[in-house]
């Protein structure tokens, strides 16, 4: 297996691209893909302050290693959700990992900070602990970042989890969530940050192979309640295809973007947006969920 770049020994071996690459013309391929994305879909510039959104898992730490290299103005943000031991675990990663290299972190308790419990929660409001995590995580990141002047809040999704989001979306002919899914969503409201993915064009296994390389720490579990997610299910039938026919996934990304995306655009859903009479921050109800939460867990250690 020769490197297709320099002839040199291969590594890696990427069926789609039917190429090999030794280490460092992978981490050319990778670092050349990353700013193909960047700029590609005009996601930000170095002049950008920009929110990392950091699990503590490999595309997280993938991201923010990349982007604090290429010399991009970046802050990360780790939030502590209060899922036992997986929590714990990750917030050490992600802490060392920010100090070792001196990079900026945020880091948000849920529990310490909001008396936010999210089994308690999800108990309560008869929702899925991921539902009411989803929630919350997405106000908390939009929040952090509109208060603290960032451009954009860049998240390390990959080209595995764009597919199987699409899969998930296209079965149910999800038309809002459709419109919605792309690379980078616009502001469509002044106090909501423009969201980034500049990961969506690499596997999972190639984040895995650059976060070896560069020798980051970060957590191999996965967050408990991922378990028995639908999203895995169509993760490992986009993996069987892919097997047969390599390429699948990215074409099924690419050609959805370039011609399948625009057919829901006018489906964009037409909610009206407000701003929440607690905290500012931009809902379709009266008060938004994250003060909903925080009424109803406050309410419920007083009863
Ligand atoms: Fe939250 Fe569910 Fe993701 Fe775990 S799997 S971090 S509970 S959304
Ligand atoms: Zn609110």
């Amino acid at each position: 297996m020769k490197c297709v770049r320099c002839k040199g020994k291969g590594i890696i071996y990427l069926k789609r691209h039917n190429a090999a690459f030794c280490q460092d013309c992978f981490l050319y391929y990778y670092n050349n893909q990353v700013k193909k994305n960047i700029k590609r879909h005009k996601m930000f510039d170095k002049k950008d302050k920009i929110l990392v959104v950091i699990s503590g898992g490999k595309d997280s730490m993938a991201l923010w290693h990349i982007l604090a290299s290429e010399g991009y103005n970046v802050t990360g943000m780790y939030i502590n959700l209060g899922i036992g031991q997986y929590s714990d675990k990750s917030q050490q990663v992600v802490e060392s990992f920010a100090q070792k290299n001196g990079l900026e972190l945020i880091v948000k308790d849920i529990k310490k900070e909001y008396g936010l419990d999210i089994y308690k929660l999800s108990k309560l409001l008869k929702r899925s602990t991921c539902s009411i995590c989803g929630s919350i995580k997405r106000y908390l990141f939009n929040k952090v970042a509109y208060d603290g002047g960032f451009s954009a809040v860049a998240t390390g999704h990959n080209l595995d989890d764009e597919a199987a989001t699409l899969l998930g979306n296209v079965l149910s002919w999800e038309e809002g969530y459709l419109a919605r899914q792309s690379p980078v969503l616009e502001s469509t409201h002044p106090k909501l940050v423009k969201k980034v993915k500049p990961l969506y064009t690499l596997t999972e296994r190639e984040n895995l192979f650059y976060v070896l390389i560069n020798k980051i720490e970060f957590l191999h579990d996965e967050c408990p309640h991922a378990i028995g997610a639908r999203s895995i299910l169509y993760k490992e039938v986009l993996n069987r295809l892919e097997e047969e026919s390599p390429g699948t996934k990215q074409r099924f990304i690419t050609s959805f973007l370039e011609k399948g995306r625009r057919h829901f655009q006018d489906v964009q859903e037409k909610l009206e947006l407000k701003e929440c009479s607690i905290c500012g921050q931009v809902t379709t109800t009266e008060v938004c969920s994250f003060c909903r939460f925080v009424r109803l867990s406050n309410q419920n250690t007083e009863n």
